[in-house]
């Protein structure tokens, strides 16, 4: 066998993830060893997925795959090891980050995922834990599980992808059809909890995310986003006026006027007006001082 594995890192809701190394080289890898023993039939179709996205896109801000191998009906996944991800540095009180360092972090994600989207790439799953540091900092989006090619504007798509407090208001609505634009909302909640050091939109079920996604950023009417009320679950809502600047400074106390427009652009709720990966990463907002951390310098272990 060309791969060790020699202890389990971590685990999620379809694989088990092992520290190991390549023999020829010494190098140390994560083995992400696909559960298929409820799919006698065949491979889970995330699996598949996981495969094919990974093997197309090669960019440093997206996870390394390495290689494949099977073990006991078992399909692995040879991955660049990893050693921390986003959620357990936002979570450990004792590691200080700074403005600076948040927007080298925001820079990072978003030219990952514009690189998913320039390839026709939907990930549907971005989260702090999804986001993953090499060694020297950089930052990876991992976790293509639920990624799939962007559809044809016909297709009809499930909207119970995403974890529930990254999940862009179309999909709450349980919209079948949508775009990449469902990402560049998870990385505006991303963005929120960086600058804030909790959780955003933390709703407790899926009706309860609708109420606090609305409560903080107003419920959308047929004026900004035309159509908005024919969708089934709208007549129930509470109609919550949107946000004053006033009650965005006050809430983003650190955040300059780009940074806000910033993440307005990507907290739109309308998704055809909501910024693409493009305008985000043309934003003033990377413009303007402080200048994003060199990556390598910012200290992540406490
Ligand atoms: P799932 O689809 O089951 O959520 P993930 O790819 O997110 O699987 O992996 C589950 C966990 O395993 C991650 O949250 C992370 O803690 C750990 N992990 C995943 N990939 C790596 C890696 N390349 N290096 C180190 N740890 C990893
Ligand atoms: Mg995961």
């Amino acid at each position: 066998m060309e791969y060790t594995k020699e202890k389990k890192v971590g685990e999620g809701t379809y694989a088990v993830v092992y520290l190991g190394s390549q023999h020829s080289t010494g190098r140390k890898i994560a083995v992400k060893e696909i559960k298929t023993s409820e799919f006698k039939d065949g491979l889970d179709m995330s699996a598949i997925r996981e495969v094919k996205y990974l093997q197309e896109m090669q960019h440093p801000n997206v996870i390394e795959l390495i290689d494949i191998f099977m073990a006991y009906d078992n399909l692995n996944l040879v991955l660049e090891f990893l050693p921390t991800d986003l959620e357990v540095v936002i979570k450990d009180k004792s590691i200080l980050f700074t403005p600076a360092d948040i927007k080298a972090w925001m820079l990072m994600t978003l030219r990952g995922v514009y690189h998913c989207h320039r390839n026709f790439i939907l990930h549907r799953d971005l989260k702090p834990n999804n986001l993953l540091f090499s060694p020297n900092g950089q930052i990876k989006v991992a976790d293509f599980g639920l990624a799939r090619a962007i559809p044809a504007p016909h297709e009809i798509l499930t909207s119970n992808v995403v974890t529930r407090w990254y999940r862009a208001p179309e999909l709450l609505f349980g919209a079948k059809h949508y775009t990449s634009a469902i990402d560049i909302w998870s990385v505006g909640v991303i963005f929120a909890e960086l600058m804030l050091r909790i959780p955003y939109l933390p709703g407790q079920n899926d009706v309860d995310q609708m109420e606090v996604t609305f409560r903080a950023l107003g419920t959308p009417t047929d004026r900004d986003w035309p159509e908005v009320s024919s969708f089934m679950t709208y007549n129930k809502l509470q109609i919550y006026p949107p946000p004053s600047r006033d009650e965005l400074r006050k809430r983003f106390i650190a955040a300059s006027e780009y940074a806000l427009d910033f993440m307005c652009g990507m907290l739109k709720m309308n998704p055809q007006k909501r910024w693409t990966a493009v305008q985000c990463l043309e934003s003033d907002y990377f413009k303007e001082l402080p200048p994003p951390s060199d990556p390598s310098t910012i200290k992540i272990r406490s």
